[in-house]
């Protein structure tokens, strides 16, 4: 059961070939004998997800079932669940019990989908690597030494050892498409403003977006045809039409032009990665599509740019949490500031206040201009570069990221290292354009992810790419050890 995809749990329920409490007992096992050495759930949410499951077959029965209902789900902690912990992988938010859902979860349960628990990521979603988050990090399931990647390590590697069929995630710089390429699976940061980013904790505003993580492009069609799509509830939600995504996944790529730009592809990235990367590439042209060489000339900016940005972001989200609201609160304060000082020095771990100073200094009077103002109009350059590709190619290609899923510890203690696992990721997010990561084959028995990078809105595109690859390839298929 466990190895099934959506697609195939989906046409099994519909068949009733068996039911949603089966499947869902199924993945609740493999989590009881998996998840304390993967480290992957913070919050496993048992007896909703039987009680949610003996509602989805109920609809089987009555024939008011939709494709996903029945099928088990787990969403990063990131997304407000009402009633059940939401932590963001901080202590900040260990006692947080949201009043609401995140739109991401309701859409998910109006489906019918069963959510088995919350997974474990970077602490607010900052992070490469899981190994911010308060609960600790999560062990990559290709090499349990490793990392899962981040900030949807959890996510990521719950998917990859199959004790989620599918996950939610978000991507602010690469945390969909990084933990994906580490893992050996499928994840797609849509456009900005596809999806809703109601109830989904707050990091860096403008490049946040939530995507899912499954093992083939077919399922990540499934899940997000139920994720995406206008709400009034987040004002950057773009009311645009969603196409239906499973539809065009058998499509053609002949005469489809595939850009390679020379700034991701110059000899600086690994040859094993890149030969990885060749081979695939000429399978495409195999099956016809074109390939065209074409230059981003400032997404060698995009690293300080995001950094800059991000942060500015993040520390102006963050100061919500104070101890008072909500969170986190110190014990026996002596006066306000105290309460406010103690509060937050408890509540957030070491990344999490670096960006705050950073951004709270870019952001002050007499450095604005100088950092602030300056990232945005590199920002909008990093974007046209984008735009001007596009008049010229349909997809472009690119490495996920520089190298394969590193040990736990490797990078902790310096953490400019640690913000170059993005280098491939940062420029989509700050363009707002979508992206996905797929497998496309093993360095050192670890997987390694390619990405593939469309115009706004061109999720369907990217997915029907993706799978015309996954159908003549097994590497997302591929099960690491001790997890068959
Ligand atoms: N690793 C990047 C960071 O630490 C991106 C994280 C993300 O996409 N949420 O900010």
């Amino acid at each position: 059961m466990h190895d099934k995809t959506i697609a195939e749990i989906s046409a099994g329920l519909q068949g009733r070939k068996f039911s949603s409490v089966e499947v869902t007992r199924a993945f609740l096992a493999r989590i009881s004998q998996f998840n304390e050495e993967l480290n992957c759930f913070i919050t496993v949410t048992e007896g909703e997800a039987i009680a949610d499951a003996r509602a989805a077959d109920e609809r089987i029965a009555h024939g008011t079932a939709g494709p996903l209902t029945g099928i088990p789900i787990g969403h990063k902690d990131i997304f407000c669940t009402r009633s059940i912990k939401t932590s963001c992988g901080s202590k900040m938010l260990d006692n947080f019990y949201s009043p609401y859902d995140a739109t991401v979860v309701s859409r998910l349960q109006d489906s019918g989908m069963v959510m088995l628990g919350k997974l474990n990521m970077d602490e607010f979603a900052m992070g490469s690597s899981n190994e911010t988050s308060y609960y600790g990090p999560v062990r990559n399931p290709w090499d349990l030494t490793a990392v899962p990647g981040g900030s949807s390590g959890g996510s990521a590697a719950a998917v990859a050892a199959r004790l989620v069929p599918v996950s939610t995630g978000t991507d602010t710089g690469g945390s969909i498409r990084q933990p994906a390429s580490f893992c050996g699976i499928t994840g797609i940061k849509p456009t900005y403003g596809r999806v809703s980013r109601y109830g989904m904790i707050a990091f860096a505003s403008s490049l946040d977006q939530g995507g899912p993580l499954s093992r083939t492009a077919e399922d990540a069609a499934m899940l997000l045809q139920a994720m995406a799509g206008f709400d009034p509830r987040d004002s950057t939600s773009v009311d645009h039409p969603v196409p239906d995504y499973r539809a065009s996944l058998d499509d053609g790529v002949e005469g489809l032009t595939i850009g390679v730009p020379s700034e991701f592809f110059d000899q600086d990235l690994d040859s094993e990665i890149a030969a990885l990367l060749e081979t695939t590439i000429a399978e495409y042209q195999r099956q016809g599509a074109n390939v065209k060489e074409v230059s981003l000339p400032n997404v060698g900016f995009s690293v300080p740019v995001y950094y800059v940005v991000a942060p500015a972001e993040c520390s102006s989200n963050l100061s919500r949490f104070d101890g008072v609201r909500f969170g986190h609160r110190c014990e026996d304060p002596d006066d306000l500031l105290d309460l406010y000082t103690r509060s937050r020095g408890e509540g957030f771990g070491a990344e999490v206040k670096r960006r705050i100073l950073m951004g709270t200094y870019a952001l002050s009077a007499g450095y604005y201009d100088a950092y602030y103002l300056r990232a945005q109009k590199v920002r909008r350059l990093i974007s046209q570069d984008f735009h001007n590709a596009f008049e010229q190619v349909d997809v472009l290609v690119a490495p996920t990221a520089p190298s394969v899923a590193f040990g736990i510890g490797e990078k902790t203690s310096d953490p400019v290292e640690m913000y170059l696992s993005d280098i491939f990721t940062i420029a989509v997010n700050l363009a707002g354009i979508p992206a996905l990561s797929m497998p496309v084959g093993f360095v050192d028995g670890k997987p390694v992810g390619m990405q593939l990078i469309g115009n706004f809105f061109s999720e369907g595109r990217l997915l029907n790419v993706a799978h015309r690859y996954q159908g003549v390839t097994d590497w997302h298929l591929r099960c690491p050890n001790g997890f068959e």
